[in-house]
């Protein structure tokens, strides 16, 4: 399945079949549809009987396979790929998920069979900078020297993270952000409330998970941003452990949308992830010390990479929004 944005992608990409690479590096933001551009990009290709444009059928045995996730010919390649064994372990060690090499040897001996159908076999790779580093060191072989009719469909949103060498093995294609209007039209189908504060908040990119408590805690939370004072940033604090389940990320990663719209504002730059709180960042931005507000983000990035561990979210989110709230001590209304 395409998104309704990416229709235009899909030409231009079929514009490049006649000289079809051995590897193609989907790129593009996350959140807009890479990974299901690059299914329907295998599933064409593995279809029995492509329509006009290339689409795949929807009714042949290869689509149905490959809808099932049966195909016999379609290999997919992701951290994921072993859920119960990947999942244990980044939940005791908290390591990012990795794709590992035993993973990477098990398509390449895929890779070297024939073709159950049509003769072309198709394998996904995705996220690609989540290969470690013997992992792409083994891609990097059969990439080197693909076996015929072989594919490898490689999606990332940080290819600068990939081995200079498998990206130049690669035809790299960038996949458009859909423009905010599109992207608000299917968000509205999809039935999300507040679109156009999602999708900002969001940094446009319209693939998102919506849970709608979560965003009316965020409101909540923006709106105690939105009035720094000593008692509201211990409620904020209160309100944030209040919700057991939520990792303290999510506040942070709040936190940090806000200073980076009240620095763009410092700088005269656009509002980015709040535009709906122009008035009360404005007000901020007037009465600011962008000393302590570039300090607060430093301190943000810092406790970033530990805040999954982190026993005391209280007391962390406390620290943070005393920093915070250091951004506007030398102004009399704070
Ligand atoms: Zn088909």
């Amino acid at each position: 399945m395409l998104y309704p944005w990416q229709s235009e992608d899909w030409q231009r990409l079929n514009a490049e079949r006649e000289r079809m690479p051995g590897a193609w590096l989907l790129t593009g933001g996350a959140g807009i549809g890479k990974l299901a551009f690059a299914e329907h990009l295998a599933q064409s290709l593995l279809c029995e009987n492509p329509g006009a444009g290339h689409q795949p059928c929807g009714q042949c045995q290869a689509c149905r396979w490959f809808a099932s996730g049966t195909h016999p010919d379609f290999r997919r390649l992701s951290p994921f790929s072993d859920e119960d064994e990947e999942g244990k372990e980044s939940k005791t060690t908290r390591k990012l998920p990795q794709i590992k090499i035993e993973a990477v040897r098990e398509v390449i001996d895929f890779a070297h069979l024939t073709a159950h159908r049509a003769g072309r076999r198709v394998i996904l790779v995705e996220p690609a900078e989540n290969l470690n580093l013997a992992a792409a060191n083994a891609l990097l072989k059969i990439l080197e020297e693909p076996p015929e009719a072989v594919l490898f469909l490689l999606v990332s949103h940080a290819p600068q993270r990939l081995l200079p060498t498998i990206r130049s093995r690669c035809r790299q294609f960038a996949l458009t952000r859909p423009a905010e209007a599109a992207a608000l039209v299917w968000l509205r189908e999809q039935g999300i409330a507040n679109a156009e504060v999602e999708l900002a908040h969001n940094g446009g990119a319209p693939l998102f998970d919506h849970d709608p408590d979560l965003a009316a805690l965020r409101a909540q939370f923006v709106r105690g941003l939105g009035q720094p004072s000593f008692a509201g940033m211990l409620q904020l604090a209160e309100l944030v452990d209040k919700n057991k389940q939520l990792s303290l990320l999510q506040p942070l990663s709040w936190l940090q949308k806000w200073l980076h719209d009240l620095a763009a504002l410092c700088l005269a730059g656009r509002l980015r992830y709040y535009p709906d709180q122009e008035r009360a960042l404005s007000a901020l931005a007037a009465r600011c010390d962008t000393t302590q507000l570039m300090a607060c983000q430093r301190g943000l990035t810092e406790l970033a990479p530990f805040a999954q561990h982190t026993l005391n979210n209280r007391l962390q989110l406390e620290a943070v929004l005393m920093d915070y709230l250091m951004i506007f001590a030398g102004s009399k209304a704070g």
